[in-house]
This record gives structure tokens, C-alpha cells and sequence, in this order.
């Protein structure tokens, strides 16, 4: 037997990837054609416009780059930051704590702004530090995915821009799963993930940069450091007429979001977010009906994404491996401070279904009474 033969369908219900739909594992299926025919510049348009909606911008640079969220993250800093830029990161979980890592390594002057994990950034705090100095970039994550809370991207936009500032947000985890309004919020550069509520596998990162973005990147002093991730040269090949070859874009992949987006936006932005906050209800009330808590305070917790406390005397590793080798359930660990202290549920895109959330409660059940 070797390892292919081995996989079986896993209800994922971590913090991704998430149960990805059958549309989309239909389009990955299909025959790959050259990433220069016309029949595939149709479909990246096609995707742009739709990438456009779903990220609520009308930024004309709105695409998905190759790799997964990460790669994201590391365009937005890359391409923005020049050495010795000071960068403020706002800091409350595993992925803010990346952000800052990221642009160090580019060798900008990094504060990060840390409030404790398990709670919000707080809009007040974060304007005190964001007026203290002259930044050049402040980044926050929208949806912090090791904790459960939901940050309030949509106050500090205004703020930012009045200090002069460019404004990084990740949508990794929120893409889809509730709104992410670029232009509203006042976003010049965010990115996501395929694997979270986009219920595509991983390995793209959609990505938009607004006019403030790309006048700072068209004045950079020095090259941008990273030659695969720099938007410049990916934006010749996925706008206007030339289409000049960059890198082999993975065809199927963005077949797949192509799918992804086309199922996200027949069923509706808003009945999708609506059918997040449910389903998400749903387990809340299901989880507390078996005892269970969530440390997250409720007007801070993400739908898509549940953090549970782990009882007292429970092995929380254990419960993991018996629901995955048992029932055919992903769920996931705590991150960094919070390892061993919560359980993460995820309830993203295709996974977040009534039949889910009521098969991981009846085998929580059963293992946990
Ligand atoms: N940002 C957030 C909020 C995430 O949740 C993740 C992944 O879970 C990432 C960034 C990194 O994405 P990836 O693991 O796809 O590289």
C-alpha cells in the first residue's frame, strides 16, 4: 500500500485546510492547458473579477499569487517594505507574531504592539502607538486563526492613512467567511488563503494592492529582495495585453479557485456569512450543551474558527487522535502559549454544514462523557 492509497475522506474541521466542494475538486480534475492560451487569460480574468467582489475592492490589482497563505503574507511585506522602514505590527496570536518575523528579515524596524492572546486588538491602545512615531506600515491580522478573535480592522484604516501610513491586512482565515471590505476597511494591501472559507485545497494566496500600495512600490530605492514574489513582474503577466511569462502559474490550481469563487458567489457573500454565524451557533450551543467552554469572550469570536477550552484531566492530544482514526474528524491543536490548553474547530466554507457540527458534538460526546 503505499501513501496515496491510504487517503480517505477526512471531515476537516481545523484550522485548516477545510473540506474542500465538489465543483472544485471537479475543475482541478480538468485536462491542464498552457498558462499563456488565451482559453486560460480568459479564466485568470474571469477569476480577477470575481477575486474583486469577493474582497469588496475595485482595485484593478486584485490576483491570486502562487503558494499558500504564507506567500501572501510574504509578498505584502516584501514588496512594501524597504530596509530600515518602521513597520507596526498589532500583535495577538501566532500570525501577527509571523507578520513581525517577516518584515525583520527584510530588515525593517519592527515594534509589535501585543495584546493578550485570546483577546482583541484594542482599537485605543492602537491608536495611542499608531500616532507615537512616523510609520511607514501598520499590519494587523483580521481573523487570528490561533486564537478565535476577530480584530477590528474596519476602525484603524482611517487612522493609518491620516499618519501616513500603508495599512497590511491578512484575510487568510476571514476571506468568505465573514466580510472583508478592502476598500472600506481602508486596506492598501490584503491577502488570503484558498484552504480556509474559500473551500479550495491549499496553494494560492489572492491577493489585492491598492494606488497608495503601488506608488510605494513603483518608488522603492531598492529592488524588491525576493525575484518569485515580486508584483511588478507578476503583474505584466495577469494584467493588460502583453502577458509576459514570470513563472508557470499552476493551471489546475486556479482552475480550482476559479470553481471556488463561482460556488461562493452563486450561493451569495451574505448567505454565506450568515450560513458561518449558524453554523457556528450551532456548535456553541452544542458544545455547551456537553459542558464544554470557549475562553473567547462572545462578541470576539470568529464563526469559522472555535477555540475550546481542553477540560481539566482531559488528554487533549487523545481526543484528537480518536476523532480522526475513529471518526474521520480533523480538529486542531492550540498554537504556541495556548498548546495543550484549547481544541480549534474550524467551520469554513464546504465544512461548515449542520451534519458536521452535529457529528463532531456526538462523538465529542462519547468520548468526553
Ligand atoms: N495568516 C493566517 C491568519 C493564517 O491562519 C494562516 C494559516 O493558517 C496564515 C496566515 C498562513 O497561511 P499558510 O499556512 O496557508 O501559509
Amino acid at each position: 500500500m503505499n501513501g496515496l492509497q491510504l487517503i480517505t475522506k477526512t471531515t476537516l474541521m481545523g484550522p485548516g485546510p477545510s473540506c474542500v466542494h465538489p465543483k472544485v475538486y471537479e475543475a482541478l480534475s480538468m485536462p491542464t492547458i498552457g498558462h499563456l492560451d488565451p482559453r486560460f487569460i480568459t479564466i485568470m480574468d474571469e477569476i480577477k473579477v470575481m477575486l474583486r467582489e469577493v474582497m469588496g475592492t475595485k482595485n484593478e490589482i486584485t490576483l491570486p499569487m502562487s503558494g499558500t497563505g504564507s506567500a501572501g503574507m510574504e509578498a505584502a511585506f516584501v514588496n512594501l517594505v524597504e530596509p530600515g522602514d518602521k513597520v507596526l505590527v498589532l500583535v495577538n496570536g501566532v500570525f501577527g507574531k509571523r507578520m513581525a518575523e517577516v518584515a525583520r528579515r527584510l530588515g525593517a524596524e519592527v515594534e509589535e504592539c501585543e495584546f493578550t492572546w485570546g483577546t482583541p486588538v484594542d482599537p485605543n491602545v492602537a491608536e495611542k502607538k499608531i500616532r507615537e512615531k512616523k510609520w511607514q506600515i501598520v499590519a494587523i491580522v483580521h481573523a487570528e486563526t490561533s486564537t478565535g478573535v476577530r480584530n477590528p480592522v474596519e476602525k484603524l484604516g482611517p487612522l493609518v492613512h491620516e499618519v501616513g501610513a500603508l495599512y497590511i491586512v491578512d484575510a487568510v482565515t476571514s476571506l468568505g467567511g465573514i466580510p472583508v471590505e478592502v476598500d472600506a476597511i481602508g486596506a492598501d494591501l490584503c491577502y488570503s488563503g484558498t484552504q480556509k472559507c474559500l473551500s479550495c485545497p491549499p496553494g494560492l494566496a489572492p491577493l489585492t494592492i491598492g494606488e497608495r500600495a503601488i506608488e510605494k512600490l513603483k518608488n522603492r530605492s531598492t529592488k524588491v529582495p525576493n525575484w518569485y514574489l515580486d508584483l511588478s513582474m507578476i503583474i505584466d503577466y495577469w494584467q493588460g495585453a502583453r502577458r509576459a511569462y514570470h513563472h508557470t502559474a499552476p493551471i489546475n490550481m486556479l482552475y480550482g479557485l476559479h470553481a471556488a469563487l463561482s460556488v461562493l458567489l452563486e450561493e451569495g457573500l451574505q448567505n454565506s456569512y450568515v450560513r458561518h454565524l449558524k453554523m457556528h451557533e450551532r456548535l456553541v450551543q452544542g458544545l455547551t450543551s456537553i459542558g464544554l467552554e470557549l475562553p473567547v469572550a462572545e462578541p470576539y469570536r470568529l464563526p469559522m474558527l472555535n477555540a475550546v477550552t481542553v477540560p481539566e484531566g482531559v488528554d487533549e492530544g487523545r481526543v484528537r487522535k480518536v476523532l480522526l482514526e475513529s471518526y474521520d474528524i480533523e480538529i486542531g491543536a492550540g498554537l504556541g502559549p495556548l498548546e495543550g490548553k484549547i481544541w480549534r474547530i474550524g467551520l469554513m466554507g464546504y465544512t461548515a454544514q449542520a451534519e458536521n457540527v452535529d457529528k463532531l458534538i456526538s462523538a465529542l460526546q462519547s468520548m468526553l462523557h
